[in-house]
């Protein structure tokens, strides 16, 4: 793993090269971006550099016993904090905080990775606050995190930003290249939208079946299919897609610019039933709930809300299952 391998992030890439290079490493850094476009390859990579002995350039030696702690997944100035049971608590901050007091064991300085940032409660949050107040002598912190937007403004504000972006189709193809290929290449880079991860994480159509699954169950009232707030919001996701594909056909016919490429016949039905205005319309509404995700919505009230929503444009989407 090295921040040279990164692929398709110039201005993250940019931003820590420039610290490397500069002897400038900030006391936090916040990697913010969607899912699955390399915010935690590039914490890692950049954590590899920080704690390696003699890097060369955007590459950690692999040979020193720093570089062999880490591949070995023990170095004990490599703290890593992850959320259990979807959340990061106060007390896991504080013992954070402890382990970060302590003088680094192997190099100058230790490097802490907090993953899902934005999963710490108002407790955790508080406490961490701390920490970036008065950062411990050589330490790093790396927060990462797809939704910046849910920290507290006084832990952002006292981070430096590395965004990341969805990567190009030409970077995806490259990085799903390895598990994937022919036509079911193209596919999936066009549906994981630049997020490559997740469709190494998981191939995407599965979980557009799932969706198509939904879709079609729709017309009777029922109870919510998505057993958490991630499936929810991949629902949301491939829900727009096929929203947008139905007013490509509506306004070009042109099937080759098709996310949904495999589904051009029903892609085509919905597009003849719906009018223009209905197909914007009722994607207009899906991305407005995309945005009020945040809160805590009742998902049986959505599912039922949703589904009168096709209703109302004519936009049932069984036609594709
Ligand atoms: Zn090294």
């Amino acid at each position: 793993m090295s921040l040279a391998e990164l692929i398709g992030q110039p201005v993250a890439l940019r931003i820590l090269e420039a610290a490397l290079q500069g002897g400038k490493i900030s006391s936090a850094y916040l990697f913010y971006g969607p899912p699955g476009v390399g915010k935690r390859f590039a914490a890692m990579g950049f954590a590899q550099l920080l704690l390696c002995q003699s890097p060369r350039g955007l590459r950690p030696c692999g040979d020193c016993p720093a570089c062999r702690l880490l591949q070995a997944g023990t170095h004990p100035d490599l703290l890593v904090l992850e959320p259990s049971g979807g959340m990061l608590r106060v007390d896991e901050v504080r013992a954070l905080q402890e382990a970060l007091a302590l003088k680094p064991l192997q190099g100058r300085r230790k490097v802490a990775l907090l993953k899902e940032a934005h999963t710490m409660n108002p407790q955790a949050a508080n406490a961490f606050l701390k920490t970036l107040e008065e950062p411990p002598g050589e330490s790093t912190l790396i927060l990462c995190t797809p939704r910046a937007a849910e920290l507290p403004a006084t832990i952002r504000s006292r981070c430096t930003p590395v965004p990341f972006r969805p990567l190009r189709e030409q970077h995806t193809m490259a990085l799903l290249e390895e598990r994937y290929q022919g036509p079911e290449l193209r596919l999936l880079a066009r549906l994981c939208m630049g997020r490559p991860g997740l469709a190494l994480r998981e191939n995407p159509l599965l979980a557009r079946q799932k969706a198509l699954q939904a879709l079609g169950s729709m017309g009777q009232p029922g109870k919510a299919p998505w057993a958490d707030h991630q499936e929810l919001q991949e629902f949301l996701d491939i829900l727009g897609l096929l929203l947008r594909d139905a007013l490509v056909l509506k306004l070009t016919s042109e099937q080759a610019l098709l996310i949904n490429q495999d589904l051009a016949g029903p892609l085509a039905k919905m597009a003849k039933r719906a009018t223009e205005k209905g197909i914007i319309e009722c994607y207009q509404r899906i991305s407005a709930l995309k945005a009020e995700l945040v809160f805590n919505l009742n998902r049986n009230i959505l599912f039922n809300y949703i589904g009168s929503l096709l209703r109302e444009f004519e936009l049932e989407v069984s036609a594709c299952n």
